[in-house]
């Protein structure tokens, strides 16, 4: 295949991509700034390249040097597309390295023609693609991606291949001549029509990832609350049961507001989802990051708490309800008597998974109802009965 087609091959390729890259922003509307920076980026490559293709027209080194800024700053659109990604932003170290270039081309683009142009112009290049590998290596926010690793394994060699074509291909040429230069030329864009197929291909796969798991992790939340959903409360508590064996306690909190459909009788539905919210508030707080809480139905609410033995427990429980109903009565917009009653079970050879587990909870939470409500009832009879809120 001759440079030409390469050439040609390369421009097709990015511009399918710059479109594709484009067109998926009406997908991901969260990811749509990124998606353009690196659709434009793509769409810079290709102008590089017909700058670069009509080169020898063009007076001087001019052609030389407007194909390599072109590069550059496609490479620099996809390092800020990267570095957005986490809410960064590239301008003015952008605009910094293409001025740098473009200063150092005029000063010595024609003095030392070939030293820059065969060997020296892929530096800045190198230096950019490596720049991205390392955002993205470093990036929080795609952490947990698996097509992470592939994108930087991809930018990593990109550099790589530019920082030895500035380096190692002028040791190659001396040793076996200015023959070898078309060969450079023609590896160079074989590994650019590569470069230019695995950039878009990563890039949008990573975009499709993180809004996939966005979407897995939304199914386990409660929209109201944000707590997890029951399903989220079965799959997580399920694990974490698995994971601490015998060997720990575990204790699970049923709660259940009292007289819930009284208060969207009285106060209204959306007063009834302030008070939702509110109590998620305050389980949330005093239960501590460790306890697994979930909304897992309307006014019902679950927590598991491990490492924790039902007689320390039931004061944390207490403590809920005493909490919440003074929240309820003295929360600026509410000020709604709202209480809560809470049924407490400990896994144990009687309740031995989660599903046992909370319908022994369920069990005590009715006992608590039935006993006057705004109060905690412990599933083991010997510690039953006492009221312990009023
Ligand atoms: P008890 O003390 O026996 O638990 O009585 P209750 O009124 O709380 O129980 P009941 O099951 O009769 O009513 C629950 C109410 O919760 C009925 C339903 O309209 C309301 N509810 C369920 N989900 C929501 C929600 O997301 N928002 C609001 N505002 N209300 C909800
Ligand atoms: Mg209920
Ligand atoms: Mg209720």
């Amino acid at each position: 295949m001759d440079l030409s087609t390469l050439y040609d091959l390369i421009v097709g390729t990015l511009l399918v991509a710059a479109a594709m890259t484009f067109w998926e922003r009406r997908l991901h509307p969260a990811r749509s700034r990124e998606l353009a920076v690196w659709a434009l980026s793509y769409v810079s490559f290709a102008a590089g390249c017909v700058v670069a293709m009509n080169r020898y027209h063009l007076p001087g080194i001019s052609g030389w040097a407007l194909a390599n800024l072109i590069m550059v700053l496609g490479y620099l659109l996809l390092h800020h597309g990267v570095a957005s990604l986490e809410g960064k932003r590239r301008f003015a170290w952008s605009a910094a390295v293409l001025a740098v270039i473009a200063l150092v081309w005029t000063v010595g683009g024609d003095r030392f023609t070939g030293a820059f142009w065969n060997y020296l112009a892929s530096l800045p290049i190198a230096a950019v693609c490596g720049m991205t590998a390392w955002t993205l290596l470093r990036s929080r926010v795609t952490r947990a991606l698996a097509v992470r690793p592939l994108a930087v394994a991809i930018f990593a060699v990109h550099a790589a291949f530019n920082l030895a074509r500035a380096f190692l291909a002028p040791v190659m040429v001396s040793f076996y001549g200015e023959s070898l230069l078309p060969v450079l030329a023609k590896a160079t864009m074989y590994e650019g029509v590569l470069y230019s197929v695995a950039v878009p291909m990563a890039l949008i796969g990573m975009v499709r990832e993180e809004a996939q798991g966005k979407l897995a992790a939304a199914a386990h939340l409660d929209y109201l609350t944000g707590l997890h959903n029951r399903r989220g409360f079965f799959e997580k508590g399920g694990q974490v049961i698995d994971r601490c064996g015998s060997g720990r306690s575990v204790c699970l909190l049923a709660f259940d507001l009292d007289h819930f459909k009284a208060i969207n009788d009285r106060y209204g539905h959306k007063a009834g989802d302030d008070v939702l919210r509110l109590f998620a508030d305050v389980a949330r707080e005093t239960l501590g990051p460790e306890a697994i809480l979930a909304r897992i139905g309307g006014e019902e609410f679950a927590a598991l708490m491990i490492g924790q033995e039902a007689e320390g427990a039931r004061p944390i429980g207490e403590n809920v309800a005493l909490r919440f109903a003074e929240a309820a009565a003295h929360a600026d917009r509410l000020a709604i008597p709202a209480t809560v009653s809470i049924g407490l079970a400990e896994l144990s050879a009687g309740s031995p998974d989660l599903q046992a587990l909370l319908s022994t909870a369920d069990r005590a939470l009715y006992q608590a109802k039935a006993l006057g409500r705004n109060r905690v009832e412990v599933a083991d009879p010997q510690r039953r009965g006492r009221c312990c809120l009023t």
